[in-house]
């Protein structure tokens, strides 16, 4: 495929997936100054009267990595469907820090403001290299199609490069992404989102699908990313959220059945009964 015939295929992926459609570059000014960066308050979302979420509650603190777990149904990804702009909730508030109404936000402005998602399957460019992909999602957030026939300044390659060093993807760089295996290119697509360094990333179920060996290093990937970022994972892998666990919340129903460290949820009876049964 020709450079211009990728290039064309890629308008056409940016016509369905409205995140890369080029926009004006912002930064939204987030308060975190009290430690929470996102913060929902009573949320509800109904569909056709059944509850997806009851009246959710959940305060995540800047830079932390927390893990989301519950059985399937939970209200896991309408969870993140709220965060990010997808869903509208029937009730309830959401707060980017302190100050950012979440619900006043069109989709797109949440996902150039710093709150990334990535979706459980691989969206990248798969008749594009790494660095293409790679070069394409910064042109997307710096709002302008240019970069891509233009060369790139000092500051935006080695940005590339510090983004693949973190995804392990170094050797991987002139490959077509669809010559990639699968962990490979769920690396690349967390690589992606990084190149526009959202200050949240959100992250449905990632090592789905995966070797133990990409496994291991998926969580050593989002180990490394937390601090810089605050790192949500929905994951039903539990011997993955067992490795990387903080905090983890266990979603049930449409609300937080219990929240702490992984002891603790382990040992609580309610959890037990309703999602670790097999386990214990
Ligand atoms: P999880 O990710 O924890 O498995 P979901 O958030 O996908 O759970 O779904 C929660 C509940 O809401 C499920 O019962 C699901 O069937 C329902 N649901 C999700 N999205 C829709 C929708 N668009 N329309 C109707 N029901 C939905
Ligand atoms: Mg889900």
């Amino acid at each position: 495929m020709s450079a211009l015939q990728s290039t064309r295929s890629a308008m056409r992926r940016d016509r369905v997936f409205g995140f890369l459609q080029p926009e004006p570059d912002f930064q939204l000014p987030v308060d975190t100054s009290h430690g929470t960066i996102l913060y929902v308050d009573d949320v509800s979302v109904r569909f056709d009267g059944f509850l997806a979420l009851n009246r959710l509650n959940l305060s995540i603190d800047e830079g932390e990595l927390r893990c989301i777990i519950g059985p399937n149904g939970a209200g896991k990804t309408t969870m993140m469907d709220v965060i990010t702009g997808n869903t509208r909730p029937d009730e309830g508030r959401v707060f980017f820090g302190q100050n950012l109404d979440l619900l006043e936000l069109e989709e797109v402005q949440i996902a150039r403001g710093g709150i990334g998602r990535k979706f459980q399957k691989p969206t990248v460019f798969e008749a594009l290299s790494v660095f293409d992909n790679l070069e394409l999602s910064m042109a997307s957030a710096k709002g302008t199609w240019k970069t891509l026939f233009h060369r790139l300044s000092p500051a935006q390659r080695s940005r590339i490069d510090e983004v693949l060093e973190i995804v392990g993807l170094q050797e991987q760089v002139q490959r077509m992404a669809g010559a990639l295996s699968h962990g490979q290119k769920q690396w690349l697509e967390i690589g992606m989102l990084l190149m526009q360094n959202p200050r949240v990333l959100l992250v449905d179920e990632p090592v789905a699908g995966m070797t133990g060996d990409e496994t291991e290093r998926t969580a050593e990937l989002l180990v490394s990313l937390a601090g810089g970022h605050t790192v949500i994972v929905v994951e039903h892998d539990m011997a993955f959220v067992r490795s990387i666990a903080r905090r983890v919340t266990v979603l049930h129903q449409g609300s937080v059945l219990a929240e702490g460290s992984m002891d603790q949820i382990q040992k609580d009876p309610q959890v037990i009964e309703v999602y670790l049964g097999e386990e214990a």
